[in-house]
C-alpha cells in the first residue's frame, strides 16, 4: 500500500496515508455525526453533530495509527529495519524489510499492536466512565465511549488467529517455535488466513442481503485471501533460495563505466556494445553508484553522467539470496568481496534464477 500524503515522522518512523483512508474517515464521521450522535442526543446545534463526528473520526484514525506504530516501534526495537506506517482503506500497515529473528521477537511485534489498541480501549472507557460519574454525560462522553469500544474492538479483531492479522503472526510464532521451521509455519498460517478469508467472504455475502456492513467483511475476507496467498508464495520462494549465495546469480566483472562520461557517449557507445541495462559508476577507485540507461534517456546529450548517478545498495558476495529476497525484488544491489566490487545483481537476474532453479 503507498503512500499518497507523507505525514512526516513520528518517533523516527514515516507515517504516510493512502487515499483510500478517506473512506473510513467518511465512514466514521458521518455514520457519527449524521445518524448515531442526532438520534441519541436530541436538540443541538447540527454543527456539534458534525463536529464531534469529524474529530471523533480524527480520534479513531490516531488510534489506529498507534497501534501500527507500537508494532513498528517495537519491530525496530527487535532488529529490523522499518520502511513506514500507512493508513489505508482496512486500516493500517507497518512495513518492515526483512523478518523476527525469533518466534520471541515476532510475539512481541505482533502483541505490541493489540496491546495498544486494548490499553487505549481501556483508558478511553475509564475517561467515559468518569464523564458520566462527574454528571457530564452528553455528547462528548458518547463519543469518547464509541472509541474506547472501538480500540477493544481492533485488539479482538486483530488478534483472530488469520494470516497476515496479529494473531496470524502470533499462531505464526508458535508454530515456528514448536516445528522450529519457519518455512513450514509460515505455509500453515496461510492456511489459517485462506479459511478465514473464505469463511469472511461467505457471512459477507449472507449478510448484506441485509446491512451494508456485510461488503465490509466480504471486503475483509477477499483482502484475508489475497494477502495471505502471498505470503505463501513469498515463503516457497525463499525456501527455493535458502543456502544460495548471490555470486551464484550474480553479473560477475560488470562493465564499469566513469563520471566523465557524457549522456551521449553512454547511450551511443556503451549501450549498443554491452547491452546491459545499468552499469556501476567508478571514479578512480571509488564505485559511486549505478547508472541506468531510463535514467540516463531523459537527459541533455552534453551531460555528464557521474552528475546522475544513483546510489545502490551493496552486499557481499557470499550474502544469501533468501535473506537479500526482500531488497532484490525492488533494486539492483552491487556485489563486493571486501573492498573490490565483483558483480552486480538486478531484479531481472533474480526473476531468471527463478525460471532456472528447481
Ligand atoms: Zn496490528
Amino acid at each position: 500500500m503507498n503512500d499518497t500524503f507523507r505525514l512526516g515522522r513520528i518517533g523516527g518512523v514515516r507515517v504516510g496515508v493512502n487515499w483510500t483512508v478517506l473512506v473510513i474517515f467518511i465512514l466514521v464521521a458521518y455514520g457519527l455525526g449524521a445518524e448515531r450522535l442526532p438520534q441519541a442526543y436530541k436538540g443541538l446545534n447540527p454543527v456539534v453533530y458534525a463536529l464531534g463526528g469529524l474529530l471523533t473520526a480524527v480520534a479513531f484514525l490516531a488510534s489506529l495509527l498507534a497501534h501500527e506504530l507500537a508494532h513498528a516501534i517495537v519491530a525496530r526495537r527487535n532488529g529490523l529495519t522499518v520502511e513506514g506506517v500507512t493508513l489505508w482503506l482496512l486500516g493500517g500497515v507497518a512495513r518492515f524489510e526483512g523478518e523476527p529473528a525469533s518466534p520471541g521477537a515476532e510475539v512481541r511485534i505482533a502483541g505490541s499492536g493489540p496491546m495498544v489498541s486494548l490499553l487505549l480501549g481501556l483508558v478511553l472507557g475509564a475517561g467515559a466512565g468518569l464523564l458520566l460519574v462527574t454528571g457530564m454525560d452528553g455528547l462528548v462522553a458518547g463519543c469518547v465511549a464509541w472509541l474506547a469500544a472501538i480500540n477493544v474492538v481492533l485488539a479482538f479483531f486483530n488478534v483472530i488467529p488469520a494470516a497476515p492479522l496479529d494473531g496470524g503472526r502470533l499462531v505464526h510464532a508458535l508454530l515456528w517455535r514448536l516445528s522450529g521451521d519457519r518455512t513450514k509455519a509460515t505455509l500453515r498460517t496461510a492456511q489459517t488466513g485462506h479459511g478465514v478469508g473464505w469463511a469472511a467472504t461467505v457471512a459477507g455475502f449472507y449478510l448484506s442481503l441485509w446491512t451494508f456492513s456485510g461488503l465490509w467483511l466480504i471486503l475483509v475476507g477477499w483482502f484475508l485471501i489475497v494477502a495471505s496467498g502471498l505470503e505463501a508464495g513469498q515463503a516457497r520462494t525463499r525456501a527455493r533460495l535458502d543456502g544460495i549465495p548471490i555470486r551464484r546469480i550474480m553479473t560477475p566483472d560488470p562493465f564499469t563505466v566513469p563520471g566523465s562520461m557524457t549522456a551521449a557517449e553512454f547511450l551511443h557507445e556503451m549501450l549498443p556494445r554491452h547491452r546491459h541495462t545499468a552499469y556501476p559508476l567508478v571514479d578512480g577507485d571509488v564505485v559511486r553508484g549505478v547508472v541506468t540507461a531510463a535514467r540516463i534517456r531523459d537527459e541533455d546529450a552534453g551531460t555528464r553522467i557521474g552528475a546522475v548517478v544513483e546510489e545502490a545498495e551493496r552486499t557481499s558476495a557470499e550474502a544469501s539470496l533468501a535473506e537479500l529476497l526482500p531488497r532484490l525484488t525492488k533494486e539492483r544491489l552491487l556485489v563486493f568481496d571486501g573492498d573490490r566490487l565483483v558483480g552486480i545483481v538486478t531484479p531481472r537476474d533474480l526473476t531468471r534464477a527463478l525460471e532456472r532453479l528447481p
